[in-house]
């Protein structure tokens, strides 16, 4: 059956990959964005499919349409960003899942909700695994955007339980690529913008804090299986279970982009977790999913975007 598939959040990096997935299996997408951080750059080369529509629209407000299948992607993922207006980024989280969880018991939509690592908080259990509840500051500087994806998952829990809406909640772990913002603020696409203009690149703290990197391609092949799967509602763990130290990282991208860019450090954040990688083994069970592009690989991938970027000015 070709669905009908609405992806809130459709203009930003994950969206957007997303998006084009779905055309190509010959589906009808309804982009839904408010432009927030999502570009119409990121879309424009899709417009002229007849399967796609952008709707601009803002999650935090109700929305009647139809739909069988939900994507709720909509959220500023970079801390620069979501801490910019920590009360709408709550308000984005909560009352974007209950309006698109209203449209999915409404129309009967089966509903994915894109929830994140930032649920283990700074994690005490590594790796980590689905069934470790977090550890989490509600009042800190992050916690607008952990607490407001708790308490979404919650939320989306309560209506399957409640309501039988057909749910399904992933945990994505950080995930990078092309499309991407040039000021998005995340670790990857800041070391590589550095990199390619020769600037410094900016290590937060020592740089012996690890994180495990996802290319963007795996990570949508893992969202679509965990989507078409029946009677398998998460949470689930998406991500690459390689780790790195962020010192690793810079390394990595100053070697791949032959630039001639040193190390600055600078302060780490507050809350900034210490180390993070995915216990994958419920995906590969369940999804038969595993990524196959490697750090080295998806990051010469995510380089040659950025060169071509920002040659372009
Ligand atoms: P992104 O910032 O590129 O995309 C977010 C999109 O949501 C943007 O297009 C933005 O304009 C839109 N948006 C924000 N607030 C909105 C609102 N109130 N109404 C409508 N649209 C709104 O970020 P991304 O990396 O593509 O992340 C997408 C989703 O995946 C987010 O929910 C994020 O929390 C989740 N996630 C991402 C990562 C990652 O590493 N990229 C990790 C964990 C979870
Ligand atoms: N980081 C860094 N330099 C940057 C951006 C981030 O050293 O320019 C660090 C940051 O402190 C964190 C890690 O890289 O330890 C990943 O940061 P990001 O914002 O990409 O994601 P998150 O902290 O949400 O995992």
């Amino acid at each position: 059956m070709a669905h009908v598939n609405l992806v809130t959040g459709g203009a930003g990096f994950i969206g957007s990959h997303l998006c084009e997935a779905l055309l190509n299996r010959g589906e009808e997408v309804l982009c839904l964005d408010n432009f927030f951080t999502g570009r119409k750059a990121n879309i424009a080369h899709l417009l002229g499919n007849p399967n796609f529509e952008i709707v601009r629209h803002d999650v935090v407000n109700p929305i009647v349409i139809e739909t069988d299948r939900i994507f709720n992607f909509a959220c500023p993922a970079s801390p620069v960003h979501y801490q910019h207006n920590p009360v709408k980024t709550i308000k984005t989280n909560v009352m974007g899942a209950l309006n698109m969880l209203g449209v999915a018991k409404r129309v009967g939509a089966r509903i994915l909700q894109a929830s994140t690592s930032e649920v283990y908080g700074d994690p005490a259990v590594h790796p980590q695994v689905e069934g470790y509840w977090g550890n989490v500051n509600p009042v800190g500087p992050r916690s607008c955007y952990d607490e407001g994806k708790r308490v979404a998952e919650s939320l989306f829990f309560d209506y399957h339980n409640q309501n039988k809406v057909d749910i399904r909640v992933i945990r994505i772990f950080n995930t990078y690529g092309p499309r991407m913002l040039v000021n998005d603020g995340r670790v990857v696409s800041n070391f590589v913008v550095q990199a390619l203009n020769n600037a410094p690149l900016g290590i937060y703290g020592a740089g012996d804090q690890t994180r495990s990197f996802c290319y963007v391609s795996d990570l949508v092949e893992g969202i679509l299986r965990m989507m078409d799967l029946d009677g398998f509602h998460g949470p689930v763990n998406l991500g690459n279970p390689g780790e790195f130290t962020i010192k690793q990282l810079a390394d990595l991208v100053i070697e791949l982009t032959g630039s001639r860019s040193k190390i600055e450090y600078h302060p780490l954040p507050e809350n900034d977790p210490v180390r993070r990688r995915p216990d994958i083994s419920l995906a590969r069970e369940r999804l038969n999913w595993n990524p196959a592009v490697s750090l080295r690989e998806g990051l010469t991938r995510t380089i040659a975007y950025f060169d071509e970027l920002l040659r372009k000015g």
